[in-house]
């Protein structure tokens, strides 16, 4: 499973863990661990993640340093990640939220500019492309989830990290099994965060059903994107040389609730990704920084349209149920 993955996405490495966040704070504390970060470095990231990006830096003894996302693309913004530079920043994080790429050459620039590492949390784009390339093979390292409801789902918790930095990849290999580079001798204080062998057998057929999986999320959100018409509702954008994989297919309207109680009535479930950005969680208590206007006007605008369990004439029909909703008669 893990020769799968890193030849799919011609890197060096792939190592098989028990989840993505483990994923994710592995690979920061590895980076730590060999020096590629300074401990308490800042990692930059969009303030709109999913919440587990930002515990994953604070987890390896990092800061996060939130940005606003783009307004239309709903990811990283390049024209806002300079001004959160500081002396103290390491590394820059790409949430490829949705499913779709962040714009990596702009985002490279600046990490090269300012000898900035890139994480990428993969968990939501696995088969994403950038102008061509896999997402997950662009940065100094990546992050997978296969948890169930991913685009590549195991039986349960997994994830990966995929690397070309030999000495980082070993030493991700150590954490993930109590730290040891051999057996019963341990080079760090390290954690169990390894992949169920049941897992990584289902993994090997799934990845197989990866392109097959992307082509049936695409029918579906080319079916909402050609048919949704109302003033009402602003569908997602597309940036360009991006393939978009639709982990979520997520729409705007500022009358959110009259919209879900509406779809609602016809049986047609929404969801929000994310209702609380991660910097109003209790947990962060205000220690995230703020306000974060943009990405506290999205959170209350954001509404994701069944895209994983509908079939095409399900999507045809909720496109037609949408396009006929006025917003008033539930005001
Ligand atoms: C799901 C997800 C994670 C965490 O993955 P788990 O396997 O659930 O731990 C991290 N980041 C993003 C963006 C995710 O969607």
């Amino acid at each position: 499973m893990e020769r799968e993955l890193a030849e799919m996405h011609g890197v060096g490495e792939a190592i098989a863990v028990s989840n993505g966040l483990d994923a994710l704070r592995l690979t920061l504390r590895a980076w730590v661990q060999t020096g590629r970060l300074r401990e308490g470095a800042e990692v930059i990231v969009a303030a709109n993640t999913y919440i587990a990006s930002v515990l994953a830096i604070s987890d390896a003894g990092l800061k996060p340093v939130l940005v606003e996302p783009r307004e239309d693309t709903l990811l990283l913004d390049p024209d806002r990640i300079e001004e959160s530079i500081t002396p103290r920043t390491g590394a820059i994080m790409e949430v490829h939220l949705y499913g779709q790429p962040c714009e990596h050459e702009s985002v490279r620039e600046i990490a090269s500019r300012h000898s900035l590492l890139i994480i990428e949390d993969n968990a939501q784009a696995i088969g994403a492309t950038y102008k061509g390339r896999l997402t997950g093979s662009l940065g100094n390292a990546s992050a997978f989830s296969f948890y169930p409801t991913k685009n590549v789902g195991a039986l349960g918790d997994a994830g990966a990290v995929l690397t070309s930095d030999a000495e980082v990849a070993a030493a991700v290999r150590a954490l993930a099994n109590y730290g040891s580079d051999r057996r019963y001798h341990n080079i760090y204080k390290g954690f169990n965060c390894r992949m169920d062998e049941i897992q990584a057998a289902m993994l090997r057929v799934k990845l197989r059903h990866m392109e097959q999986e992307t082509r049936r999320r695409r029918e579906i959100a080319e079916i909402y994107l050609n048919g949704i018409e109302n003033p009402k509702v602003e569908l997602p954008t597309i940036a360009s040389g991006c393939g978009h994989v639709w982990h979520q297919f997520v729409v705007k309207t500022a009358d959110r609730d009259d919209f879900r109680a509406y779809l609602s009535e016809s049986g047609i479930g929404t969801d929000i990704h994310y209702a609380t950005p991660p910097h109003l969680q209790p947990c962060y208590s205000g220690e995230l920084g703020g306000p974060y206007p943009l990405t506290e006007l999205l959170a209350n605008q954001i509404v994701s349209l069944p895209i994983a369990t509908v079939t095409p004439e399900e999507a045809r029909l909720i496109t037609r149920i949408i396009n006929r909703w006025t917003g008033k008669k539930h005001s």
